[in-house]
């Protein structure tokens, strides 16, 4: 593997077993660094590690909650002691339950806003005596395009909208330390889920292409390169931003 932009760091990505999260963990291995991935899909994290191992990669996966912090206490505690050091964390860990107003349901908006938004808090938290001691770290929140405003995302937007508001706060807070904190919204993005649920040439599919101004959907590794950017000192000086990948969505939406 040739030495890349993110030479010997050591990287967390939460979520990290499958779609968005698995394809950072591939761009940053490619990019130099060691990764720990952290799921609630034990077994799939097991296997998307060895996936990375197997082209090279140094990556360990560990099954925790991001909603315990015991449990991810415990992982990260297993990355410094496996790494021996740790430089980024990719808050990506997320969940949608899609629902008009009127029926959100009180237990989605309490697994909604624990897995978004205080799952983000309990591990951002559980790195950072590191990150301080060492007064280096790259923080990285992935939020969504939604949080603008989407139709049948009530507690998603709210909480991807509030991931915005922490990390302009924690950029500020967190400056003093050589600490950088941003945030990435991304549009529709393909995962081999989003794919196995909709058909590349199905209406629903085609209508939602054609909103789109770039008239594509967005792919993982669309936002993996975003991030591997952030979490490298190629980004230096950029803090408490939020950057929105989805294809011009966002203009599209000033027009009307
Ligand atoms: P995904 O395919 O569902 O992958 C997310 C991973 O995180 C899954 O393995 C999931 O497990 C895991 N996870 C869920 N809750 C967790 C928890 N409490 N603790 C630890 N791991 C947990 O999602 P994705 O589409 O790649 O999305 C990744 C991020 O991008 C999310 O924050 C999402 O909101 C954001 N995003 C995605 C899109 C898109 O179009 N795909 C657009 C905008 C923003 P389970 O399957 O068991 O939940």
């Amino acid at each position: 593997m040739n030495p890349g932009r993110l030479q010997g760091r050591v990287a967390i990505i939460t979520g990290g077993a499958r779609g968005i999260g698995k394809a950072i963990a591939f761009k940053i291995v490619q990019e130099g660094a060691l990764v720990s991935l952290l799921d609630i899909l034990g077994d799939l994290v097991a296997q998307t590690a060895e996936e990375l191992r197997a082209i090279g990669g140094k990556a360990l996966g560990l099954k925790a909650d991001v909603r315990q912090k015991e449990k991810v206490g415990q992982a990260v505690q297993r990355t410094l002691d496996h790494f021996g050091r740790m430089d980024i964390l990719v808050n990506n860990a997320g969940i949608v339950q899609p629902a008009l107003l009127e029926d959100v349901k009180e237990e989605d908006w309490e697994a909604v806003v624990n897995t978004n938004l205080k799952g983000t808090l309990i591990c951002t938290r559980a790195v950072l005596p590191t990150m301080k001691k060492n007064r280096y770290g790259k923080i990285i929140n992935i939020g969504s395009r939604s949080s603008l405003g989407k139709e049948l995302r009530t507690v998603y937007s709210a909480t991807k909208a509030g991931l915005i508001g922490m990390t302009r706060t924690w950029a500020l807070e967190l400056a003093p330390h050589n600490i950088n904190v941003n945030y990435v919204g991304p549009g529709p993005i393909a995962t081999e889920l989003f794919k196995a649920s909709n058909p590349e040439d199905s209406p629903k599919t085609r209508a939602l292409v054609n909103g789109i101004p770039l008239k594509r959907m967005g792919e993982p590794e669309d936002v993996a390169n975003l991030v591997s950017f952030l979490a490298s000192d190629e980004s230096s000086f950029i803090t408490g931003q939020a950057i929105f990948i989805c294809g011009g969505l966002t203009v599209g939406i000033a027009h009307y």
